[in-house]
């Protein structure tokens, strides 16, 4: 059975100068209405880890809900709406940021993981991890998940990668720092249950202030074809990214393509 994992970042409840990744609190709880109204049911990143996960899946009707960056809203607002619907999602945070303006703090990601949140990493620093050196990589990856382990007691298997940009020495790293399973930005459905040795790579779909809700239906319902166009589009950014570069393509982008 294949799954699809949703990526948020944060939430807003005021329209005004607002990001493009940041979406509205209200339509984030029409989509987690949807869910609950069609008898979705949320699992966890750490669910795709665990071999018995696949007949919990059998009904095709399984969610995974995650966010990336630590922002103050995954507490203020996310966990409210999350918390009404009996839904679980899994956060990731960027170490450095916890406590600063805007970001969740040690206390907010303790009540999160009491509540059956999961907390994992997305990096100490938020950079792009495949342009670092072999040391800086290390460190990146290393410390996080050791901090986080180490301050709220839980494991951490799991890193998003920031930005979205990855390489085979990134992931080399991930695996042999510790990490489990790798979450990228690459649209696409994940198979859960019993998985074969090494690190899972997971896609995900990212769900912007753009994300229609009927584009979103079509995420959670699977349609083979919003699937498959989602994919192209995938693909089309990331050749113009590799021309570019990542530096190069993010300047581009928040320079010109953030206003269309
Ligand atoms: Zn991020």
């Amino acid at each position: 059975m294949r799954m699809p994992v949703l990526l948020y970042h944060a939430l807003f409840d005021k329209d005004s100068n607002r990001k493009k990744y940041e979406i509205n609190v209200r339509e984030f709880e029409r989509q987690i209405k949807y869910l609950s109204d069609n008898g979705y049911r949320s699992f966890l990143v750490d669910d795709f880890l665990k071999t018995d996960g696949s007949s919990a899946a059998a009904d095709g009707k399984g969610i995974v809900i995650t966010f990336d960056d630590g922002s103050y809203s995954d507490y203020s607002m996310a966990l409210p709406v999350l918390r009404k619907y009996g839904f679980t999602a899994t956060f990731f945070v960027t170490v450095n940021w916890i406590g600063t303006e805007n970001y969740v703090d040690w206390s907010h990601l303790g009540k999160m993981s009491e509540e059956g949140m999961s907390i994992q990493s997305h990096s100490l620093t938020h950079p792009f991890l495949s342009g670092l050196s072999r040391e800086d990589m290390y460190k990146e990856l290393y410390e996080s998940k050791k901090v986080l382990e180490s301050r709220l007691n839980i494991p951490v298997d799991t890193i998003s990668i920031p930005g979205g940009f990855f390489s085979r020495e990134v992931l080399r790293m991930a695996e042999e720092v510790g990490y489990r399973c790798v979450c990228t930005s690459v649209p696409g459905l994940n198979k859960l249950g019993s998985r074969a040795k090494g690190l899972l790579i997971l896609d995900r779909f990212v769900i912007t202030r753009k994300t229609s809700f009927q584009n979103f239906k079509a995420i959670v319902n699977k349609e083979p074809g919003y699937i498959a166009a989602c994919k192209a589009q995938h693909y089309v950014k990331s050749a113009i990214k590799r021309l570019l570069g990542s530096e190069r393509y993010y300047a581009l982008w928040s320079k010109y393509l953030r206003k269309v």
